[in-house]
């Protein structure tokens, strides 16, 4: 039970693998305005980024659960150097069906609503480890600009332009499924290009380091097409946010 080595590639000098920036990230944490002490579980929680800097600089508890070995080690690597390694924990596992033991005041699924089969099963998962009245995170993306056609959504990463819906109409979703948008974070397009260059230039390298592994073609083919790609098609199209929600 792995994350595709694809991913750690493309990734691996991130630690946020999304198109949040670090400021970002924070001004996020902020505008929550979570007590200290409140605990948190992040479902697929990559590198830890979040539960990491977030009880360094607001005193947040957690756990963090992700199917990357790799992802997971980073995390508990960063609580050491942030000093917060006694306040958070990562565990290496499948998050989709992932129940906290003690009820959370915040559960989050940050770009990552597959592991509940969408944003209305990442909603239902996050609820069974909440406490009553509290907070839930979820990053998704949505269309920025609606893509003409089937092929568009294909080159934004999508399976189908049914995939994702326009920003006001997931606001909408998130009210139909019962709850209030109470906060959001944005990401704009040069916040996507941080995240996805940054991965050309990590693919580059990686190729110059390792250009007889068997994975060698399929990245040089990547980072041929990939620049071409996004800024044709991605950049264009696809947004991308973390909204707060509160059940009604
Ligand atoms: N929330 C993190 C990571 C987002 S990237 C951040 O914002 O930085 C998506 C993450 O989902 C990756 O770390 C990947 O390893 C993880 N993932 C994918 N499928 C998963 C699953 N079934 N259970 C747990 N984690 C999963």
């Amino acid at each position: 039970m792995d994350l595709p080595r694809i991913f750690t590639i493309r990734e691996s000098s991130h630690r946020i693998h999304n198109p949040l920036t670090p400021d970002k990230l924070a001004t996020l944490g902020q505008a929550l305005h979570l007590a200290p002490g409140t605990r948190v579980l992040d479902l697929a929680s990559g590198s830890g980024e979040m539960l990491c800097t977030w009880a360094r600089d607001l005193k947040c508890t957690g756990t963090g659960v992700d199917i990357s070995t790799l992802f997971t080690e980073q995390a508990r690597a960063r609580a050491v150097e942030l000093g917060v390694a006694d306040r958070v924990e990562f565990v290496h596992g499948d998050a989709s069906g992932h129940v906290a033991d003690e009820p959370v005041d915040l559960a989050a699924c940050v770009g990552a609503t597959w592991i509940g089969n969408g944003v209305a099963g990442t909603a239902e998962l996050l609820a069974r480890s909440l406490r009553p009245g509290g907070m839930m995170l979820m990053g998704e993306p949505y269309w920025r600009v609606t893509p003409p056609d089937e092929k568009t959504a294909l080159a934004c990463h999508a399976t189908s332009v049914a995939d994702f819906l326009p920003l006001p109409d997931l606001i909408e979703q998130f009210g139909e499924l019962g709850y209030d948008v109470v906060q959001m974070m944005l990401s704009d397009q040069q916040d996507w290009d941080r995240y996805t260059a940054a991965q050309w230039l990590n693919m580059r390298r990686w190729l110059d380091e390792n250009p007889d592994d068997e994975l060698a073609p399929e990245v040089r083919a990547e980072l041929t097409a990939e620049p071409d790609r996004y800024t044709r098609y991605l950049r264009e199209h696809l947004g991308w946010g973390v909204f707060a929600l509160m059940q009604r």
